[in-house]
């Protein structure tokens, strides 16, 4: 099975916005197997696109359009998948329905515009899953003789994912007439740079590389996730659903063998959530004393739902005297061990928690005080033991407070593990 990718959009030729979504989805149809030799990127223009898409299909069983499915005049994919097609663009009366459901559910009223994204090219069906107001469309026809099927996605990477995932991976791999089943596990690591994983890691891609088929179509992917660390995908193929499982374990087990400290969470878990559930698991509550942070921690915390069952609040203490005033903290220097300490246990005793994080330092991009900017301090508190941190940064400023962020939780999952 080969399925190739057309980008659609100026926007993406004129260097405003990357075109992630191509690499993204290159990735997932690598991870289950299907080839995919080529990517096109082409501008809002009816021709253009009619050329690409058809130049495509030649050379490909399965072609995914992304973008232009709005309900603006530049958003022109349907009309062209219905060139290609041979077909007139027909309004579906029950998508018309579902969407002008979601406008009226949210108590607006449909703007004319959207009916447009009604029409799809006759012969072909709505993507069943639709997370956005734009509905995808899938279509399967006979092509100069061959049969061929075309997905066409929204632009907007999160609607664009949700409908790969919900929908078109699985529909492929059932095309690709492909009868083993492929599963994934993703391990999210914090603390190792992408090189220095790889590195680590080198020896275990060999020795799978080397088993080839006989690893049981096992791979390793590293996807570097920006300010959520790194992730490491493992994959697998196998005949059954529970020889897949099997065989993700196994890896998974080889692979926290090479890794294991690093890594703090499987696949939809992030820093927070493990924090969390480790403080529920042990019965502890936890509180936050912010400086540098601003309640970026607090922020993280609380967006999980049910985190009230261990969050107990957080105070942000900009200034030295916020910081004497609300934490009991010393009158100065702000940024220094002696603060960050007073902060967390603070933080302990003023909101009544088990466990607390902390973080003061200097964010830039000036220095303060003769302190370089990027200077950190943090602090976790278990039980009223604390302990603290110096971190050097050479990030901007809302890397720095980012990665505090995530470090100090790391910091605090650490500990906590080891009670
Ligand atoms: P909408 O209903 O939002 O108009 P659409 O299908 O028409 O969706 P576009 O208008 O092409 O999509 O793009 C919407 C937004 O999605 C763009 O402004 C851009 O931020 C993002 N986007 C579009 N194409 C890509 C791409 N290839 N890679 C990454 N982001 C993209
Ligand atoms: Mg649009």
């Amino acid at each position: 099975m080969r399925c190739e990718v057309v980008a659609v959009g100026s926007e993406l030729l004129l260097g405003q916005i990357n075109d992630t979504n191509s690499s993204w989805i290159g990735q997932e149809l690598a991870a289950v197997g299907i080839d995919s030799y080529y990517q096109t990127k082409v501008g809002d223009n009816h021709d253009r696109m009619v050329e690409v898409i058809t130049a495509a299909l030649h050379r490909s069983d399965a072609v995914i359009t992304t973008g232009g499915l709005g309900p603006t005049q530049d958003d022109i994919t349907r009309d062209a998948i219905a060139e290609v097609m041979g077909v007139e663009l027909i309004v579906d009366e029950d998508l018309l329905a579902t969407i002008e459901k979601m406008w009226t559910s949210s108590g607006r009223t449909m703007p004319e515009n959207n009916r447009l994204q009604a029409r799809i090219p006759e012969g072909a069906s709505p993507i069943p899953v639709q997370p956005g107001t734009a509905p995808g469309i899938v279509a399967e026809f006979d092509f100069h003789g061959e049969t061929k099927v075309l997905y066409a996605v929204p632009g907007v990477p999160w609607e664009m994912r949700e409908m790969m995932h919900g929908f078109i991976i699985s529909d492929l791999v059932e095309r690709s007439g492909e009868t083993s089943v492929i599963g994934s596990r993703t391990l999210r690591t914090w603390g190792q740079s992408e090189s220095g994983l790889a590195e680590l890691l080198a020896d275990e891609i060999d020795r799978l590389d080397d088993a080839g088929s006989e690893s049981g179509g096992v791979t390793l992917a590293f996807l570097a996730s920006g300010m959520e660390g790194l992730k490491v995908r493992i994959t697998a193929k196998a005949p059954s659903e529970a020889e897949m499982e099997q065989l993700l374990a196994d890896e998974e087990a080889r692979v926290r063998d090479i890794i294991g400290p690093i890594v703090f969470g499987i696949d939809d878990q992030n820093m927070e959530s493990v924090i969390l559930d480790l403080c529920v698991e042990k019965g502890l509550t936890i509180a936050t004393a912010e400086s540098l942070t601003g309640g970026l921690i607090a922020q993280r915390l609380t967006a999980i739902s049910g985190s009230s069952r261990a969050f107990r609040g957080g105070v942000v203490t900009y200034a030295t005297d916020v910081k004497s005033t609300l934490l009991n903290a010393p009158e100065g220097p702000s940024v220094s061990e002696e603060m960050v300490e007073a902060m967390a246990l603070g933080a302990c005793a003023t909101l009544g928690a088990d466990v607390s994080v902390a973080t003061t330092g200097v964010a830039g991009p000036d220095g303060w005080e003769g302190i370089p900017p990027g200077t950190v301090w943090v602090a976790t508190c278990v039980n009223g033991e604390v302990e603290t941190h110096l971190l050097r940064y050479k990030f901007d400023r809302e890397r720095i407070r980012n990665f505090t962020t995530i470090t100090v939780l790391n910091l605090l999952r650490q500990r906590l593990l080891e009670l």
